[in-house]
Protein backbone atom coordinates (compact mmCIF):
# COMPACT_ATOMS: atom_id res chain seq x y z
CA UNK A 1 0.00 0.00 0.00
CA UNK A 2 1.35 3.37 -0.80
CA UNK A 3 0.06 7.18 -1.67
CA UNK A 4 -0.40 7.18 -5.20
CA UNK A 5 -1.99 10.90 -5.93
CA UNK A 6 -3.19 13.73 -3.81
CA UNK A 7 -5.46 15.91 -5.27
CA UNK A 8 -5.99 19.38 -3.96
CA UNK A 9 -8.59 22.41 -5.10
CA UNK A 10 -9.43 25.21 -2.76
CA UNK A 11 -7.69 23.86 -0.60
CA UNK A 12 -5.70 26.66 1.88
CA UNK A 13 -3.29 28.15 -1.11
CA UNK A 14 -3.84 25.65 -3.69
CA UNK A 15 -6.69 27.41 -5.51
CA UNK A 16 -6.93 26.13 -8.96
CA UNK A 17 -6.91 22.00 -8.87
CA UNK A 18 -3.40 20.64 -8.35
CA UNK A 19 -1.91 16.87 -8.19
CA UNK A 20 0.76 15.92 -6.50
CA UNK A 21 1.47 12.24 -8.28
CA UNK A 22 3.69 10.11 -5.52
CA UNK A 23 6.05 7.13 -5.51
CA UNK A 24 6.41 4.09 -3.81
CA UNK A 25 9.60 5.58 -1.07
CA UNK A 26 10.24 8.66 0.11
CA UNK A 27 8.69 11.64 -0.88
CA UNK A 28 10.40 15.35 -0.19
CA UNK A 29 8.79 18.40 -0.76
CA UNK A 30 10.69 21.15 -1.43
CA UNK A 31 9.99 24.84 -1.33
CA UNK A 32 10.79 28.68 0.05
CA UNK A 33 8.61 29.66 3.56
CA UNK A 34 5.37 29.70 2.87
CA UNK A 35 5.08 28.39 -0.62
CA UNK A 36 2.43 25.44 0.76
CA UNK A 37 4.60 22.67 1.87
CA UNK A 38 2.74 22.10 5.10
CA UNK A 39 -1.05 22.72 3.57
CA UNK A 40 0.11 19.80 1.76
CA UNK A 41 0.53 17.49 4.60
CA UNK A 42 -2.56 19.42 6.60
CA UNK A 43 -4.76 18.31 2.70
CA UNK A 44 -3.65 14.77 3.92
CA UNK A 45 -4.31 14.66 7.12
CA UNK A 46 -7.71 16.37 6.04
CA UNK A 47 -8.87 13.89 3.56
CA UNK A 48 -8.39 11.16 6.38
CA UNK A 49 -10.80 12.42 8.31
CA UNK A 50 -8.63 15.33 10.93
CA UNK A 51 -11.69 17.32 12.64
CA UNK A 52 -9.17 19.55 14.84
CA UNK A 53 -8.88 22.87 13.16
CA UNK A 54 -5.98 23.67 15.26
CA UNK A 55 -3.87 20.58 14.13
CA UNK A 56 -4.64 22.08 10.53
CA UNK A 57 -3.27 25.24 11.91
CA UNK A 58 -6.44 27.16 11.73
CA UNK A 59 -8.96 28.89 14.06
CA UNK A 60 -12.06 27.00 12.49
CA UNK A 61 -12.83 24.63 9.93
CA UNK A 62 -13.39 27.23 7.75
CA UNK A 63 -10.22 27.85 7.74
CA UNK A 64 -8.81 25.43 5.17
CA UNK A 65 -10.97 26.74 2.26
CA UNK A 66 -9.13 29.32 0.05
CA UNK A 67 -9.54 32.91 1.24
CA UNK A 68 -8.90 34.56 -1.31
CA UNK A 69 -5.72 36.85 -2.37
CA UNK A 70 -5.27 40.27 -3.55
CA UNK A 71 -5.32 38.72 -7.57
CA UNK A 72 -8.40 35.93 -6.87
CA UNK A 73 -11.32 35.65 -4.99
CA UNK A 74 -12.38 33.69 -1.87
CA UNK A 75 -13.36 30.05 -3.30
CA UNK A 76 -16.75 28.46 -1.43
CA UNK A 77 -15.38 25.09 -0.95
CA UNK A 78 -12.51 22.99 -0.58
CA UNK A 79 -12.04 19.54 -1.84
CA UNK A 80 -9.20 17.20 -1.82
CA UNK A 81 -8.92 13.32 -2.95
CA UNK A 82 -6.20 10.88 -1.93
CA UNK A 83 -5.89 7.51 -4.25
CA UNK A 84 -3.91 4.83 -2.17
CA UNK A 85 -2.63 2.35 -4.22
CA UNK A 86 -3.92 -0.96 -2.26
CA UNK A 87 -2.64 -3.75 -4.77
CA UNK A 88 -1.21 -5.67 -1.86
CA UNK A 89 -4.99 -5.28 -0.11
CA UNK A 90 -4.14 -3.68 2.93
CA UNK A 91 -7.18 -1.80 3.20
CA UNK A 92 -10.22 -4.07 3.85
CA UNK A 93 -11.79 -3.04 0.65
CA UNK A 94 -11.82 -4.98 -2.93
CA UNK A 95 -10.54 -2.78 -5.22
CA UNK A 96 -6.47 -2.29 -6.19
CA UNK A 97 -7.06 1.64 -5.58
CA UNK A 98 -8.62 3.45 -3.23
CA UNK A 99 -9.90 7.39 -3.56
CA UNK A 100 -10.85 9.02 -0.73
CA UNK A 101 -12.56 12.26 -1.20
CA UNK A 102 -13.65 15.40 1.27
CA UNK A 103 -15.53 18.46 0.59
CA UNK A 104 -16.27 21.50 2.62
CA UNK A 105 -18.87 24.39 1.93
CA UNK A 106 -18.56 27.43 3.25
CA UNK A 107 -22.42 26.78 3.88
CA UNK A 108 -20.92 24.47 6.64
CA UNK A 109 -21.90 21.14 4.84
CA UNK A 110 -19.71 18.58 4.38
CA UNK A 111 -19.02 15.03 2.35
CA UNK A 112 -16.88 12.22 2.40
CA UNK A 113 -16.73 9.87 -0.29
CA UNK A 114 -14.63 6.25 -0.93
CA UNK A 115 -14.56 5.82 -4.97
CA UNK A 116 -17.03 8.27 -5.74
CA UNK A 117 -19.70 6.59 -3.56
CA UNK A 118 -20.51 8.83 -0.51
CA UNK A 119 -19.92 7.47 2.88
CA UNK A 120 -19.72 8.66 6.43
CA UNK A 121 -16.37 9.95 8.13
CA UNK A 122 -16.80 6.63 10.65
CA UNK A 123 -16.54 4.74 7.31
CA UNK A 124 -13.44 6.56 5.99
CA UNK A 125 -11.69 6.12 9.62
CA UNK A 126 -12.91 2.75 9.65
CA UNK A 127 -11.13 2.11 6.26
CA UNK A 128 -7.96 3.63 7.17
CA UNK A 129 -7.49 2.26 11.27
CA UNK A 130 -5.78 -1.17 10.58
CA UNK A 131 -3.28 0.92 8.67
CA UNK A 132 -2.30 2.76 11.37
CA UNK A 133 -3.40 6.24 9.67
CA UNK A 134 -5.83 6.17 12.63
CA UNK A 135 -8.31 8.69 14.06
CA UNK A 136 -5.42 10.54 15.98
CA UNK A 137 -2.55 10.71 13.00
CA UNK A 138 0.10 9.61 14.32
CA UNK A 139 1.50 9.15 11.48
CA UNK A 140 1.95 12.28 10.46
CA UNK A 141 4.67 14.22 13.02
CA UNK A 142 4.50 17.38 12.62
CA UNK A 143 6.51 20.37 13.39
CA UNK A 144 7.10 20.56 17.35
CA UNK A 145 5.31 17.10 18.06
CA UNK A 146 8.23 14.71 18.29
CA UNK A 147 9.08 17.34 21.94
CA UNK A 148 5.48 16.24 22.72
CA UNK A 149 5.48 12.72 21.99
CA UNK A 150 8.95 13.35 24.39
CA UNK A 151 7.18 14.70 27.05
CA UNK A 152 3.90 12.64 26.84
CA UNK A 153 3.08 10.24 29.93
CA UNK A 154 3.92 6.54 29.76
CA UNK A 155 -0.29 6.16 29.38
CA UNK A 156 -0.17 8.54 26.40
CA UNK A 157 2.76 7.05 25.30
CA UNK A 158 0.44 3.51 25.16
CA UNK A 159 -2.11 5.61 23.40
CA UNK A 160 0.14 6.12 20.52
CA UNK A 161 1.62 2.52 19.99
CA UNK A 162 -2.26 1.35 20.43
CA UNK A 163 -3.17 3.78 17.93
CA UNK A 164 -0.36 2.56 15.40
CA UNK A 165 -0.21 -0.91 16.15
CA UNK A 166 -4.65 -0.88 15.52
CA UNK A 167 -5.14 -1.80 19.04
CA UNK A 168 -6.91 0.90 19.62
CA UNK A 169 -9.70 -0.12 17.52
CA UNK A 170 -10.34 -2.92 19.31
CA UNK A 171 -10.36 -1.15 22.76
CA UNK A 172 -12.93 0.97 21.57
CA UNK A 173 -15.17 -1.92 20.16
CA UNK A 174 -14.52 -3.52 23.39
CA UNK A 175 -15.70 -0.12 25.36
CA UNK A 176 -18.53 -0.10 23.40
CA UNK A 177 -19.78 -3.72 24.00
CA UNK A 178 -19.16 -3.73 27.91
CA UNK A 179 -21.29 -0.10 27.56
CA UNK A 180 -24.49 -2.42 25.80
CA UNK A 181 -23.67 -4.80 28.77
CA UNK A 182 -24.43 -2.62 31.21
CA UNK A 183 -27.22 -1.26 29.40
CA UNK A 184 -28.44 -4.94 28.95
CA UNK A 185 -27.69 -5.93 32.92
CA UNK A 186 -30.11 -2.73 33.87
CA UNK A 187 -32.61 -3.88 31.69
CA UNK A 188 -32.73 -6.78 33.11
CA UNK A 189 -32.59 -5.95 36.90
CA UNK A 190 -35.91 -3.45 35.88
CA UNK A 191 -37.64 -6.52 34.26
CA UNK A 192 -36.80 -8.93 37.56
CA UNK A 193 -38.62 -6.09 40.02
CA UNK A 194 -41.17 -5.93 37.24
CA UNK A 195 -41.78 -9.90 37.60
CA UNK A 196 -41.49 -9.53 41.35
CA UNK A 197 -44.22 -6.44 41.79
CA UNK A 198 -46.83 -8.83 39.41
CA UNK A 199 -46.04 -12.12 41.57
P1 LIG B 1 7.40 27.03 5.95
O1 LIG B 1 8.56 26.52 5.16
O2 LIG B 1 7.61 28.43 6.43
O3 LIG B 1 6.91 26.11 7.02
P2 LIG B 1 5.32 26.18 4.07
O4 LIG B 1 5.88 25.98 2.69
O5 LIG B 1 5.10 24.95 4.89
O6 LIG B 1 6.19 27.24 4.88
P3 LIG B 1 2.54 26.66 4.41
O7 LIG B 1 2.47 26.89 5.89
O8 LIG B 1 2.11 25.34 3.89
O9 LIG B 1 3.99 27.00 3.90
O10 LIG B 1 1.67 27.75 3.62
C1 LIG B 1 1.45 29.00 4.14
C2 LIG B 1 0.72 29.81 3.09
O11 LIG B 1 -0.56 29.29 2.87
C3 LIG B 1 0.59 31.25 3.53
O12 LIG B 1 0.99 32.09 2.47
C4 LIG B 1 -0.88 31.39 3.79
O13 LIG B 1 -1.36 32.67 3.49
C5 LIG B 1 -1.46 30.38 2.82
N1 LIG B 1 -2.78 29.95 3.26
C6 LIG B 1 -3.12 29.23 4.35
N2 LIG B 1 -4.45 29.06 4.44
C7 LIG B 1 -4.99 29.68 3.35
C8 LIG B 1 -6.31 29.87 2.86
N3 LIG B 1 -7.39 29.38 3.50
N4 LIG B 1 -6.47 30.59 1.73
C9 LIG B 1 -5.42 31.08 1.06
N5 LIG B 1 -4.14 30.94 1.46
C10 LIG B 1 -3.91 30.25 2.59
Amino acid sequence: MYLKTLTLRGFKSFASATTLQLEPGVTCVVGPNGSGKSNVVDALAWVMGEQGAKTLRGGKMEDVIFAGTSGRAPLGRAEVSLTIDNADGALPIDYAEVTISRTLFRSGGSEYAINGSPCRLLDVQELLSDTGMGRQMHVIVGQGQLDAVLRATPEERRGFIEEASGVLKHRRRKEKALRKLEGMATNLTRLQDLTAEIR
